[in-house]
């Protein structure tokens, strides 16, 4: 009843050129996917030519941040307004590494959702546990508290179109992935965290990522857990060929 929704993020990589490319290649390999939907997270550079690149395929672009404001001095920042107006449809939002290196609260992230789903793009929240919070038996308490904290104030209808991505932080670029059984573990308790918010109705409509290391060799067995409805992908997205490879597990 979930359709899958397979993301990558290009995080910091790419110039425009090489975004080109790579979409030009995915756009071939994936002419034939029904059962997914498609969605690359591009730099801001690259969004704009991203966006005409794949329009009448089945892709569609993110951008990796946002500010949450349509207008206003702030300089150096890019707002929803600017996104839509270029035809982005996705925005990642609270990645560990900006939650890492940029102090993002969950306020904060709370306001950029706001922001989106207000001008009619789609939220991709990433939350996510540390390994000392794991291991210290604080995983459901912490990605109570970023749920919490990044959807406080969505109506149901709101919270409905939002994609919740875990990302355990440990499993993120390190080559090490949570096991199907605990990613799915994980989803359930994800997904009663928000039945409790919206009501189970919408919490069994909303879409939830696994991301940490998916590459084509993991993505068919966590792909095939009852509460995991996607992928948020790292470095396999960055090659066409590996990205098909996972898509493909889930087609
Ligand atoms: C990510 O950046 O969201 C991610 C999951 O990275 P990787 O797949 O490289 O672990």
């Amino acid at each position: 009843m979930r359709r899958l929704v397979i993301a990558g993020n290009w995080k910091m990589y790419k110039n425009n050129k090489e975004a080109v490319e790579t979409l030009t290649q995915l756009k071939d390999l994936t002419k034939e996917v029904k059962n997914v939907d498609i969605v690359i997270g591009a730099p801001f550079t690259c969004l704009s030519d991203a966006v005409k690149n794949v329009e009448g395929s089945n892709i569609k672009i993110a951008a990796e941040n946002v500010y949450p404001k349509l207008e206003g001095a702030y300089t150096g920042e890019v707002s929803p307004k600017m996104l839509k107006d270029i035809r982005v449809t996705y925005v990642i939002l609270g990645h560990s590494e900006r939650r890492e290196y940029f102090k993002e609260s969950d306020e904060f992230i709370n306001q950029k959702i706001k922001a989106v789903l207000e001008i009619g793009m789609k939220p991709i929240l990433c939350i996510g546990e540390k390994l000392e919070e794991r291991e210290g038996g604080k995983t459901l308490e912490v990605l109570t508290k970023q749920i919490k904290g990044g959807l406080v104030d969505l109506s149901k209808e709101e919270a409905e179109k939002v994609i919740v991505a875990y990302e355990p932080v440990w499993a993120i670029g390190t080559g090490k992935t949570a096991t199907p059984e605990m990613a799915q573990e994980t989803h359930r308790e994800i997904r009663n965290v928000l039945a409790a918010m919206f009501g189970k109705d919408k919490a069994d409509k909303m879409i939830i990522q696994y991301g940490g290391s998916m590459k084509p060799e993991n993505a068919k067995d966590l792909l095939s857990q009852e509460d995991i409805d996607g992928g948020l992908v790292g470095g396999a997205s960055l090659k066409a060929d590996s990205f098909f490879e996972i898509i493909k597990t889930g087609n």
